[in-house]
């Protein structure tokens, strides 16, 4: 294998300064999953790699696999966009960075066609979302990579005993991972949603359902919620970009 670099369409989730003159690259790839490569002399100013490893960028990478380590070589990135409207409004970069945050630190080293689509078209739904629907946007775009990774919440059947759940049930496990019917309900911690943020919820996870209308305060109770969601499922790390998209007031 080594000699021939895989060729595979990625985006750049996220970079760090590596030695003088190098970068070490995590990226979404859509053959391989997330990984990471180092692209070497990137921050020369004469570098092949010029501005492409921005944060977001979307192109072809080139990558040459190691055979020690699971740092791989990044020989080349063909840019194909920039998603330079992300970079130019607070709102947009902010969920575009925690989305990738939490892309980069859950999606696994292996191919998922499905997700790597998803994540494309999301980032460019949130570079291109009209200014009033950024939020319901991102919301629905972070739920969508949730339920990729196969983690997304129970709705239509009670989380316990698959028992079929009306419209207007409003308990939700975090630790089981969905809503739960009346009987249910009573046993164990629930969080209580109201009846419209419900409806809103469902909504945000059902990609053929039309995005709901969120207040600032509703939009900034979906982001709690959604962070919550990943502590439990995914892991109380640190995340930085996902807790100040989860704390913006808008
Ligand atoms: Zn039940």
């Amino acid at each position: 294998m080594a000699g021939t670099p895989l060729l595979t369409p990625a985006i750049v989730l996220g970079s760090l300064r590596y030695a003088e003159s190098s970068r070490i690259v995590r990226l979404a790839t859509r053959e391989y999953g997330v990984q990471s490569a180092i692209a070497k002399g990137a921050l020369r100013p004469r570098s092949r790699f010029g501005a492409a490893l921005q944060l977001l960028s979307e192109g072809h990478a080139h990558l040459l696999p190691s055979r020690s380590s699971d740092l791989h070589t990044l020989v080349a990135f063909d840019l194909v966009a920039t998603h330079s409207g992300l970079a130019r409004n607070l709102e947009r970069f902010g969920a575009a960075s925690a989305l990738a945050e939490v892309a980069t630190r859950f999606v696994p080293p292996v191919a998922n066609l499905a997700l790597y689509d998803q994540l494309r078209h999301d980032v460019e739904l949130i570079e291109l979302a009209p200014p009033d629907a950024i939020r319901v946007v991102a919301l629905r775009a972070m739920w969508r990579l949730i339920i990729e990774l196969g983690l997304g919440p129970t709705v239509s059947r009670c989380v316990r005993d698959a028992v079929s759940l009306p419209a207007g049930a409003v308990a939700l496990s975090l630790r089981e991972g969905g809503f739960l019917c009346a009987a249910c309900a009573g046993l164990g911690a629930t969080t209580r949603l109201g009846p419209q943020d419900r409806a809103d919820l469902v909504a945000l996870l059902g990609s053929h359902l039309e995005l709901p209308l969120l207040t600032d305060r509703q939009a900034a109770a979906h982001r709690r919620l959604l962070v919550r969601w990943i502590w439990e499922h995914l892991g109380d790390t640190s995340m930085p970009a996902l807790e100040s998209w989860s704390a913006a007031r808008s």
